[in-house]
């Protein structure tokens, strides 16, 4: 049955990538690991903490070519606010990156990041059942509930993510031994707050970030992001504002566990299959009951003959 699971998401994968090549012509290797970050464009849901780690990946194939490394292909979509200039810019991010790797025949075998245009229901169809691993990574308190993590959870995705919206009751659902939580609490970020955030000292106290926010400043495909940079690092009022430094490095670990994890085929099948067992729970008949008894006070309708 485990093998079974795998299978399926296999041929999802096929039928994600022949719709792509039928879209875009583009070709994206179905026997990389889909990492999948699908979502609104903004800050707070931190594409831009995943493009961080992505360049820190990027830089280790570079300085490792003989190293072991899982091929990886990492999958955006989003819509973004014509008039959102940060939001425009990491898009501009992750496309000058995808186009730069894709353009070093050292890195894109292992490497991809695809930027996916039109993000909406029909491309949530194609992209959801291929996922493999799904990105929930707001910074915690930002993210009232969120449905996608459920919708890629139902799909046999596992999900990296920190303890903000739905993602804490998928956590109470399907055990820490089955999802990849990392970062900083609602609770720990109020108080960071209230102590003083300062993003340059984690930059100064990592030398992957340096090394990172190094390379956002020469830049990628021959275009700067050294505004990107500064945000990170200085920015226009508070540095940084959604944390992104301060949870670097627990994501970055967490992320490298789940690909350490995908190696063992048995034990990744065994989780997707308890993860999608666990889902039961978020049935919206589930949900339209509890609401329905507790606030709005409403009582079932018997069925009439
Ligand atoms: C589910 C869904 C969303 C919302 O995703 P979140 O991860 O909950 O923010 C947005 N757009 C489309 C097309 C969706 O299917």
């Amino acid at each position: 049955m485990r093998a079974k699971v795998r299978a399926i998401k296999h041929d999802n994968k096929i039928a994600f990538s022949n719709h792509i090549y039928r879209q875009t012509g583009r070709l994206i290797d179905t026997h990389s690991f889909y990492d999948v970050h699908i979502k609104r464009l903004h800050e707070y849901k931190r594409q831009l903490l995943n493009v961080l780690n992505i360049i820190g990946l990027y830089i280790d194939i570079k300085e490792n070519p003989n190293k072991e490394f899982q091929p990886q292909t990492f999958l955006f979509a989003a819509k973004a606010a014509p008039g959102y200039y940060m939001a425009k810019n990491i898009i501009k991010l992750i496309c000058f990156l995808g186009k730069e790797i894709e353009n070093d025949p050292a890195v894109r075998e292992k490497l991809a990041v695809v930027f996916l245009e039109n993000y909406n229901v029909s491309m949530a169809e194609a992209l959801v059942p291929a996922a493999e691993l799904s990105e929930q990574i707001s910074l915690a308190g930002k993210e009232a509930s969120g449905t996608g993590c459920m919708k890629l959870m139902i799909n046999g995705a596992m999900t990296i993510g920190t303890l903000d919206g739905a993602n804490v009751e998928m956590l109470d659902a399907v055990g820490e031994e089955n999802m990849y939580i990392f970062g900083l609490t609602s609770s720990e970020v109020d108080n960071l707050w209230l102590r003083g955030y300062n993003s340059a000292e984690f930059y100064a106290n990592n030398e992957k970030l340096r090394k990172i926010i190094n390379a956002l400043n020469i830049g990628f495909a021959g275009e700067s992001f050294a505004d990107i940079a500064s945000y990170l690092l200085t920015g226009q009022g508070v540095a940084d504002p959604y944390m992104c430094l301060a949870d670097f490095e627990s994501y970055r670990t967490t992320h490298a566990r789940a690909i350490s994890d995908y190696q063992d085929k048995d034990k990744w099948n065994r989780m997707s299959l308890l993860n999608i067992a666990a889902c039961g729970y978020f049935a919206a008949d589930r949900s339209i009951k509890e609401y329905a008894e507790n606030i709005w006070n409403i009582k079932r309708l018997t069925d009439k003959k």
